[in-house]
């Protein structure tokens, strides 16, 4: 499954993840990403997030097979 983070130096904590994903995204005293992976339903909202985020500070992170 895909991973997705939140580059904290970049952010800046306007929320507007958490508005669009609060199953994933967590703003608060920190930018927190709350699942390990993202399941395949929440892919989307996810991306949406992403393509809100004015800072550019959300990023997927693809999980390396090994
Ligand atoms: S949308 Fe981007 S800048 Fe705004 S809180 Fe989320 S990660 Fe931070």
């Amino acid at each position: 499954m895909k991973k997705v983070k939140i580059i904290e130096e970049q952010c800046i904590f306007c929320g507007q993840c958490e508005a669009i994903a609060p199953e994933v995204f967590k703003i608060g005293e920190k930018a927190e990403v709350l699942l390990e992976e993202i399941p395949p339903e929440h892919e989307e909202s996810v991306q949406e997030a992403i393509d809100a985020c004015p800072t550019d500070a959300i990023v997927w992170t693809e999980e390396t097979t090994s």
